[in-house]
This record gives structure tokens, sequence and C-alpha cells, in this order.
């Protein structure tokens, strides 16, 4: 029994940019042996849901309509840690190409579907404090 940092969305919550979900059901399965806590980094960064969309670009994170939201993701991110932080979590999985949630590969800021190496505000923080991140499609790997 571990306790395990999610992705709200990825629980069924409807925090998603366009106001809903993307559960998944083999991530949801985990809560069989495990305590998964739910968090929204964006929301609790003070973002409306729903929200334009946001990409990172030259180390800012910007939405679709112009506009600089870096500082509603670090705060996010920041939450998200101490959470995590809170409940003693040493893994978490969060949702895949995210500009929060991202890990290893996410939007190149371009809004064109395009991807690049790299991860989500958030996802950085909690892996510079020693929290492994996996995405919805590496929980095969995870190690617990
Ligand atoms: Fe899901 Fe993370 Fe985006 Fe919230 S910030 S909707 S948890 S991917």
């Amino acid at each position: 029994m571990a306790n395990i940092l999610v992705s709200a969305c990825l629980l069924g919550l409807e925090c998603r940019y366009k106001g809903d979900s993307c559960e998944n059901s083999a991530v949801l399965e985990l809560a069989k042996e495990h305590t998964l806590i739910p968090v929204c980094p964006e929301q609790l960064g003070g973002l409306a849901t729903p929200r334009a969309p946001s990409e990172i670009t030259a180390g800012k994170v910007m939405n679709n309509q112009g506009q600089d939201v870096t500082e509603n993701y670090r705060k996010g991110a920041e939450a998200a840690l101490r959470i995590a932080q809170l409940n003693g979590v040493k893994v978490a999985i969060l949702k895949a190409k995210s500009p929060s949630c991202g890990s290893g590969l996410i939007y190149d800021g371009s809004f064109s579907g395009s991807k690049i190496p790299g991860d989500g505000i958030s996802a950085a923080l909690l892996k510079e404090h020693d929290i492994a991140v996996y995405t919805e499609d590496e929980i095969n790997d995870i190690k617990l």
C-alpha cells in the first residue's frame, strides 16, 4: 500500500481545460491496492475550468490568447508538491504531455499538436524533490 499522487483528470475529475476528464481505468485500478491522491495543479494555481489551453514556450507558460500564466503554473506546482510531501508520496502518475503534468514529452508551444522532449512545470518540480513521475502510459514500469 502506497500513497500515490495522481493527476485528478486521470481519476475522472472534470478539471481539464475543456471542462472534461480523461479517466483512465488502468490508473483507477490501482486504487484497489493503493491510496490515490488527486491533484490538479492548474486549478490549484488559481486557473478557472474551463480555461484557455496553454503550452510552454521559451521557459514561460502561455495560453492561446497570448497571456502569460507561468505564475499560476508555478503556484500549482508548489501546491502539488506540498500535498505530496504532506502525504509521504514517493511516486506520482501524471497526465502525459500536459504543460503542468507531462513527463518526458510536452507540446512544443506552437499549439499545433507537435511535441518536444521536456517536463511540465509540476512534473519537473516533483522530480527535483525526488518523487518518481510516471505518465498513465508507463504504469507497468512503476516500482512501489
Ligand atoms: Fe489534468 Fe494536470 Fe491538466 Fe489538471 S493540470 S487537468 S491534473 S493534466
